[in-house]
């Protein structure tokens, strides 16, 4: 396995409306705010609930399997002063267990990034990237088809 680029943007495990998140994944977790009202993840998390406007919701665990939705491959770096190699894949990323939710990660791994495609099954893992913080990365798993 290729060694991954150091993440130079890591997000804050202390914004109040994502720390569930966080929280989870520092615990090897996927998680997604659900509506406890009619059930519905929210994901962007967001105050209320999309579809009844209720404000109460519960971080989910989610089985850490899913299929690539979306993708593409940066060939250049978007920063000026990024100094993460490129390419690199972006995923949007879907989760059975998660109807509605779409996650955009990167590969755990670059070297697959000649294996995504719309529809291939994928596994989350979680790397550290600091005491709090763990990032969820994908793999592709080997299609059974
Ligand atoms: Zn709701």
């Amino acid at each position: 396995m290729s060694a991954r680029p150091v993440a130079t943007m890591v997000p804050n495990p202390d914004w109040a409306v994502a720390r569930g998140f966080w929280e989870a994944t520092a615990r090897g977790e996927l998680r997604f705010p659900r509506c406890t009202s009619c059930g519905t993840f929210q994901w962007y998390p967001r105050a209320r609930c999309r579809e009844c406007r209720s404000s109460d919701f519960e971080w989910t665990l989610v089985a850490p399997h899913g299929t690539v939705f979306s993708y593409t491959i940066v060939r250049r770096p978007f920063l000026d002063g990024a100094d993460r190699a490129t390419p690199f894949a972006v995923l949007q990323v879907q989760f059975d267990e998660a109807p509605g939710v779409t996650l955009v990660t990167n590969l755990a791994d670059e070297s697959q990034a000649d294996k995504v495609r719309i529809g291939a099954p994928i596994s989350i893992e979680f790397h550290r990237i600091n005491d709090r913080t763990w990032m969820p990365y994908a793999t592709i798993e080997a299609s059974s088809g």
